[in-house]
């Protein structure tokens, strides 16, 4: 019987792969399924759980995401925690044992990069529990997407060998633009000479440690803890001692308590800002995001 049900559910994922000619995968993230589009060209047929203005901690473990997962030849996660909260009810309602952990079609891509911010010592739940494995937002570094853009290939080409090569390729083209752009998006920061950021969450950290920029405070307490009055009343200390000009508001999040701090720090200016593709209707892939929170430098100086 159960033999049977296997039987039933390998030849549902056959057929779904023989109807559409493509690799049908599922991302956990907006900036994975268009790492994995560009990678995969017309190969591939990507969707993501996350949409863009979603905050990929918290979201819920939906039947539609299950159903999906059980057509699905890869499901591609970043891991370290980040959709601990709703992935593994979404694989194990999804009855799809090839991308279950383990398989050839399930790939975590955030261990396989350098990871910031890993915990030195045991992590007590007063610091939260976001992001017990360090932090989880690898692709808010341009750098670390053309990486994560070569494992996608080699991922796909252990799926669909023929087109190995094509993906191989189409992985170093954007590992080799965004290198190109990096250059140029360093050179316009430092014109700005925009040094120390307030944010929400630790979202940025890849991008601040890429540019060269110190995240001095977050409004968070700790990882997912909403702002407490007490630590509101310490960022603003902080941001006045440290002369903070801009204060970065994942879009995601309510900026009303980045405002009340503005109103007591003079100078500082608030912009809500998308943090993965899709946030907003006009960031369509990684370089437009990337392109996006550079601006936000760059107007942040002219103010
Ligand atoms: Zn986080």
């Amino acid at each position: 019987m159960i033999f049977n049900k296997l039987l039933f559910l390998v030849l549902i994922v056959s057929w779904a792969r023989v109807a559409t000619g493509k690799i049908t995968v599922l991302t956990t993230t907006s900036d994975l399924k268009s790492i994995t589009e560009e990678v995969g060209g017309t190969e591939v047929e990507v969707e993501s759980f996350c949409q863009g203005a979603q905050d990929p901690h918290f979201l819920e473990a939906k039947p539609s995401y299950m159903q999906k997962t059980n057509h699905a030849d890869l499901v591609i996660a970043i891991g370290l925690g980040l959709e601990v909260g709703w992935l593994s009810k979404v694989l194990s309602g999804g009855r799809n044992p090839n991308v279950m952990d383990g398989k050839n079609g399930y790939l975590e891509v955030g261990p396989l990069v350098q990871v910031l911010e890993v915990p030195k010592g045991p992590v007590s739940r007063a610091d939260g529990d976001v992001h017990p494995e360090g932090n989880p937002h690898v692709t808010l570094d341009p750098i670390r997407v053309g990486q994560i853009g070569e494992q996608i290939a080699i991922r796909l080409s252990t799926l669909d060998f023929s087109h190995a090569e094509k993906y191989k390729q189409n992985a170093a083209l954007l590992k080799a633009r965004l290198e190109n752009k990096t250059k140029s998006w360093q050179q316009r920061i430092d014109q700005t000479t925009l040094k120390k950021i307030v944010t929400h969450h630790k979202t940025l950290s890849y991008f601040f440690d890429r540019f060269g920029i110190q995240n001095v405070a977050i409004l968070e307490p700790f990882p997912g803890v909403p702002p407490t009055a007490p630590h509101v009343l310490s960022v603003i200390n902080t941001s006045a001692k440290e002369g903070v000009k801009l204060l970065l508001v994942e879009n995601y999040f309510d900026d009303s308590v980045a405002k009340r701090v503005a109103r007591d720090v003079p100078g500082v200016r608030v912009e809500s800002v998308p943090v993965s593709v899709g946030g907003t209707s006009e960031i369509k892939n990684v370089d437009d995001l990337f392109e996006n929170l550079v601006r936000k430098f760059e107007s942040g100086k002219s103010k």
